[in-house]
C-alpha cells in the first residue's frame, strides 16, 4: 500500500501527462519542490482541474510515488484569482514561479528551511493580486527578489566589498562599482586589482535596496510612496541580472512575452 502524506502547496507549474491527467510542479511547506500526477484533472467535470491551476495554494492530500507522488484530495486554499485579471501581476507572478522552479531543486539549496520560502511566495502572491498599480507590483517583486535569495544563502552584500569585505564608503550622489562576476559591489582598492568587467550602480539604487533586504515583508519603507516605475524597473533589471548570472541561465517569462507581444 502506497505511503500518504498531507503538505499545504503552491501550483508553480502544469503540463499534461496523457489525455486524462496532467503534472503539477508545487512548492510545498514541508517538502519543498514536489511533482505530483492530478488524476482526470483534464476531464471537463474534474474538480482537480481548478485546484491545479497556476499559483493556486492547495491543501494537500497525496500518495508518495518513487518519481512522482499522486493527488489524493485537494482543497483550496487561496486562489489569488487577481493575479490573473491583469498582465503585469500575470507576468511577474510566472517570474517567480520559474525562479523557484529553477533553484528549490537539490542543487541549489539543501537547508530545507521550506516554512519560510513557502510563506514568502504565499505572502509574495497575496501582496501582487492586492496590488493598485504596476509600481506596486515591482515593489512586491523587489523584495521577493531579496529575500528568496538570502534565504538560498545567497543574499547580496549591499553595505562591504565583496573581496576585501571591509565596509565600503559609498557617496550618495554618485554611483558604487558592482561585479557580477564576483557577485557583489567593490571598493576603491580592491577596483584597481580587479580586470574583469564591473557595472555602475547608482547610490539610490545600492541604498534603496539594501533597506529592502533588512525588513520585513509586510512593512512599510520610507520610500514606499515616491518610488516611481522608471527607478522600480532599474532595480528590478539590476537583481534579475544578478539572479540569472547565479543560475547561470536567463529567466525565460519576459522572453516568451516579449515575443508574444511582437507577434501580435
Ligand atoms: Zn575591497
Amino acid at each position: 500500500m502506497k505511503k500518504s502524506f498531507t503538505t499545504e502547496a503552491i501550483n508553480l507549474k502544469n503540463y499534461p501527462l496523457n489525455d486524462n491527467d496532467n503534472i503539477v510542479v508545487m512548492f510545498s511547506r514541508t517538502k519543498g519542490l514536489i511533482r505530483a500526477v492530478a488524476k482526470g484533472a483534464k476531464r471537463p467535470k474534474s474538480k482537480l482541474g481548478a485546484r491545479i491551476q497556476m499559483f493556486v495554494a492547495n491543501q494537500l492530500m497525496l500518495f508518495e510515488g518513487k518519481n512522482l507522488d499522486t493527488i489524493a484530495q485537494a482543497q483550496s486554499v487561496n486562489t489569488f484569482s487577481k493575479i490573473r485579471n491583469n498582465l503585469d501581476k500575470l507576468s511577474y507572478s510566472m517570474y517567480i514561479a520559474e525562479l523557484v522552479n529553477n533553484f528549490c531543486s537539490k542543487q541549489y539549496n539543501n537547508d530545507e528551511n521550506y516554512q519560510e520560502i513557502y510563506s514568502l511566495i504565499f505572502c509574495a502572491y497575496q501582496k501582487i493580486a492586492d496590488s493598485k498599480n504596476r509600481a506596486q507590483v515591482l515593489f512586491c517583486l523587489l523584495k521577493f527578489q531579496i529575500k528568496f535569495m538570502s534565504y538560498l544563502g545567497w543574499g547580496l552584500d549591499f553595505v562591504n566589498c565583496s573581496q576585501c569585505l571591509k565596509e565600503i564608503e559609498f557617496d550618495n550622489n554618485k554611483s558604487a562599482l558592482f561585479s557580477y562576476d564576483y557577485k557583489g559591489f567593490l571598493c576603491d582598492c580592491c577596483k584597481d586589482d580587479y580586470l574583469g568587467e564591473t557595472i555602475r550602480i547608482h547610490n539610490k539604487i545600492r541604498a534603496f535596496l539594501l533597506e529592502l533586504s533588512t525588513i520585513d515583508f509586510d512593512k512599510k519603507t520610507k520610500y514606499d510612496e515616491c518610488l516611481t516605475e522608471q527607478f522600480l524597473d532599474k532595480c528590478f533589471s539590476f537583481m534579475k541580472k544578478y539572479i540569472d548570472n547565479l543560475a547561470n541561465k536567463k529567466t525565460k517569462i519576459f522572453e516568451v512575452l516579449n515575443r508574444t507581444t511582437l507577434t501580435k
